[in-house]
């Protein structure tokens, strides 16, 4: 069931926006050379816990996880895309990140994610990186009152297909509100024009992902990490995004 969202409840989902903007934005300066994903994942749960927040993630068990999340984080680190599991794993120089973070906050839940590099880049990886914060970038101007569903979706796919990558679709965006995935599913690429048509008050999460060479994807034996066929890296880059009168309102702006 889609539901729509009063002003008053936007402006109460502000707080979980910045939490977890305030959370990445803290993973992006810690993780360095060195530095263990358990440690990440540490960090993000004391936040939660002094925030007085609540994880989404910990107890998380749908149908495709083999078990419940247990972290607080997802983490994944270069040919891994998706649902990386917090492991005991030192970033090495190079490493292509990607930090995904929900949580709640005076019951409303906020979903970003957020892909870097660690150390040195290599120009490849600054090419996917820049291609997602991009075609994030044209989701979030899609999603305007009176535009579809399909305008957010093409925007996405089309600036992924122009920069010559391919899409998996077997994940994509999702409303948010009370829970971490909520209707409608937002894919990754679609038709202009097409499906639901945007009102104000819907809050999703838009979240460009794709990999360097191929759109297909294998899951680790952990149950959840989510990597690619051909071991290419993947990036992955997420907002939530409310829905209004007067435009998209980014709530985990950075
Ligand atoms: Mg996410
Ligand atoms: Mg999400």
């Amino acid at each position: 069931m889609i539901e729509l969202r009063r002003p008053s409840e936007v402006e109460a989902m502000r707080p979980a926006g910045r939490f977890v903007a305030s959370v990445l934005s803290e993973l992006s300066k810690l993780a360095a050379v060195g530095v263990n994903l358990l440690d990440l994942d540490g960090v993000a749960h004391r936040m939660i816990t002094e925030a007085g927040a609540e994880s989404c993630y910990i107890d998380y068990h749908p149908s495709f996880g083999a078990h419940p999340f247990g972290h607080v984080l997802c983490t994944s680190v270069n040919d891994a895309v998706l649902h990386g599991l917090p492991h005991d794993y030192v970033l090495s120089d190079g490493d292509l990140l990607t930090v995904d973070f929900a949580a709640r906050v005076d019951g409303w839940v906020a979903d970003s994610a957020l892909s870097f590099v660690v150390g040195n880049a290599r120009q490849e990886d600054l090419d996917l990186i820049d291609t997602a914060t991009r075609a994030l970038q044209a989701g979030v101007e899609a999603a305007r009152v009176g535009n579809r569903l399909g305008d957010i979706s093409h925007a996405i796919g089309s600036t992924v297909f122009d920069a010559g990558y391919g899409i998996n679709l077997e994940f994509g965006g999702h409303g948010v509100g009370r829970v971490m995935h909520g209707d409608p599913h937002v894919p990754n690429n679609g038709q202009k024009g097409r499906g639901l048509r945007l009102r104000a008050g819907l809050v999703i999460a838009i979240e460009p992902w794709f990999l360097a060479g191929t759109d297909e994807i294998r899951m680790d034996d952990d149950g959840w990490t989510i990597r690619s066929a051909d071991g290419s890296r993947g990036v992955h880059m997420e907002h939530t995004v409310a829905i209004t009168d007067d435009g998209p309102l980014v709530l985990t702006a950075r």
